[in-house]
């Protein structure tokens, strides 16, 4: 599976702010982006400093929105696609479907630390949904669906350490006992907490 290989810090460091890529160092004060603010390089400094070109704004929106859910461009563009074909506003629409994606969602319910362990986890067949094996990260999941740990996988020592502590949004029910969490319904723009102007991306690919 294609997948991000440059340091996840860097990445955040690259947008200028924090994309929790990394589980509880990221909330921690060994996070990249608290001690250094400024673009990773050599010249990192002075391009923070640039003056962005509108297409350059766009870009960076687009980006910051593919590294916080961990998708690369060919699955995003074709999420976007989908987002457009749907009624509604194709930039909101876009930012509901990829908080549905079931790595995402097993994220969102505190089931993993990182939205990149979550999809580890899920490829490796650690969880299921409705009561069925599902191992396919980009899935979309609705309301109603409930994902489970898998049996097997139980009495791990990574799922029996699990502890609740992560803020569940609203739209998600958890129950950290039993491993187990519902969507309950789908989330809107106002559940969503990445700072993107999503009418950029909508922008940048109606070009
Ligand atoms: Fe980003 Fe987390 Fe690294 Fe901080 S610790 S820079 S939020 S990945």
């Amino acid at each position: 599976m294609a997948r991000y290989t440059e340091s996840a810090c860097r990445l955040c460091r690259r947008e200028g702010e924090k994309l929790f890529l990394k589980g509880s160092r990221c909330y921690s004060g060994k996070c990249a982006v608290s001690r250094r603010s400024y673009a990773p390089g050599q010249h990192g400094q002075a391009q923070m400093r640039r003056k962005m070109s509108e297409y350059g704004i766009q870009m960076r929106e687009k980006q910051k929105t593919k590294r916080f859910y961990g998708v690369l461009e060919k699955q995003f563009h074709k999420t976007f696609q989908t987002a457009e074909r749907m009624q509604g506003k194709t930039g909101e629409n876009l930012l509901s479907l990829l908080e549905r994606r079931y790595d995402n969602v097993v994220y969102r319910m505190g089931l993993a630390s990182s939205r990149s362990e979550a999809r580890q986890l899920v490829l490796h067949g650690h969880y299921t949904v409705n009561g069925n094996k599902a191992n396919i990260p980009s899935m979309f999941l609705n309301a109603g669906d409930e994902v489970a740990v898998a049996e097997g996988s139980r009495d791990s020592a990574k799922f029996k350490d699990m502890e609740a502590g992560r803020t569940v949004p609203h739209w998600l029910n958890v129950n950290m006992e039993q491993l187990k969490g519902t969507v309950v319904s789908l989330p809107g723009r106002e559940d969503i907490d990445l700072e993107v102007k999503e009418r950029l991306i909508v922008e940048l690919y109606s070009k």
